[in-house]
């Protein structure tokens, strides 16, 4: 196929954890992301108090930014050191618990209630345990999870979402064989298939 090696290859938690610990997170972005700003509409759809759902979320300050225009921001992410940063990043006074349903998982929510970042693998989740959304911004996180993921990560995703939700999604696009990514390289062809 047109992905080539890609296909092989295993990202392990572990060494996401060790990216943020090293500092080597070249994929972090101090600005908000353009296409964000760009689709914004196509997102927000004249709704407004959305539930919006930031999958793989490091510490992404479209996050802060979302939640201050007054919708509620869930994310996860699987390291703490990232979660904690976020909020130190913005200033944000936050409490921490534990979450029930999933061992070793931890929420992290502001003090202001509007912005919640699970502390686990995203494949721990459910729609029982984090609810519905109406918008998800998929950026680094579908081009983040490991090929051999990718169907699960989808129907996860499709689980999550209500029937008037919209999704953004940011791919990238470039020669397979001459990065190893991640960002890993996903076909037009394979997201049509994924989310049909
Ligand atoms: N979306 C963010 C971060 C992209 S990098 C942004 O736009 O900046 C991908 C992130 O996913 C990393 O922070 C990594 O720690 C996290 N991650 C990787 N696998 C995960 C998993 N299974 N569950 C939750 N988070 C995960």
């Amino acid at each position: 196929s047109d992905i080539g090696s890609q296909k092989e290859r295993v990202v392990t938690e572990e060494e996401w954890l060790q990216k943020w610990e090293m500092g080597n997170i070249g994929f972090h972005k101090e600005q908000r992301h353009p296409l964000l700003q760009k689709y914004l509409d196509v997102l927000l759809n004249g709704r407004s108090g959305l539930r919006i759902f930031f999958p793989l979320c490091g510490k992404a300050v479209e996050m802060k930014w979302l939640a201050d225009m007054g919708h509620t921001v869930v994310g996860v992410e699987v390291s703490e050191q990232a979660v904690k940063e976020f909020f130190s990043d913005h200033s944000l006074p936050y409490c921490e618990e534990p979450v029930p349903e999933i061992s070793g998982a931890k929420m992290f929510q502001s003090t202001s209630g509007n912005i919640s970042l699970y502390c686990c693998s995203i494949y721990d989740l459910s729609s029982s345990i984090i609810g519905k959304f109406d918008g998800v911004w998929d950026r680094g996180a579908l081009v983040a999870v490991n090929p051999c993921d990718r169907q699960r990560y989808a129907s996860l995703m499709i689980n999550l979402v209500e029937k008037n939700s919209s999704y953004l999604l940011v791919t990238v696009s470039y020669d397979p064989n001459k990065h190893k990514g991640p960002p890993f390289y996903v076909p037009e062809s394979e997201i049509k298939s994924l989310f049909g």
